[in-house]
């Protein structure tokens, strides 16, 4: 299966960190409140925990997209 990735839209994204609780092994905030992604999406697990943090975003900040 081919690598997906987690896209950030930061100038939707807010901090809240609901993502970063549903996929803590993809997704962190920063001491500053911004959010990083982790790693890449390898896996059907991890890609589930990518699909709940794009669900569970209420600005709509994040999407998966096809990674290289
Ligand atoms: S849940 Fe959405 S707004 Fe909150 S940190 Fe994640 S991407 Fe940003």
């Amino acid at each position: 299966m081919p690598t997906s990735i987690i896209i950030i839209d930061q100038a939707r994204c807010e901090g809240y960190g609901f993502c970063a609780e549903a996929a803590p092994v993809l997704l962190e905030l920063d001491d500053d409140g911004i959010l990083h992604t982790r790693k890449d999406v390898d896996g059907d697990d991890e890609l589930e925990r990518a699909e709940a943090a794009v669900r569970v975003c209420p600005v709509a900040a994040l999407r998966i997209g096809a990674g290289v």
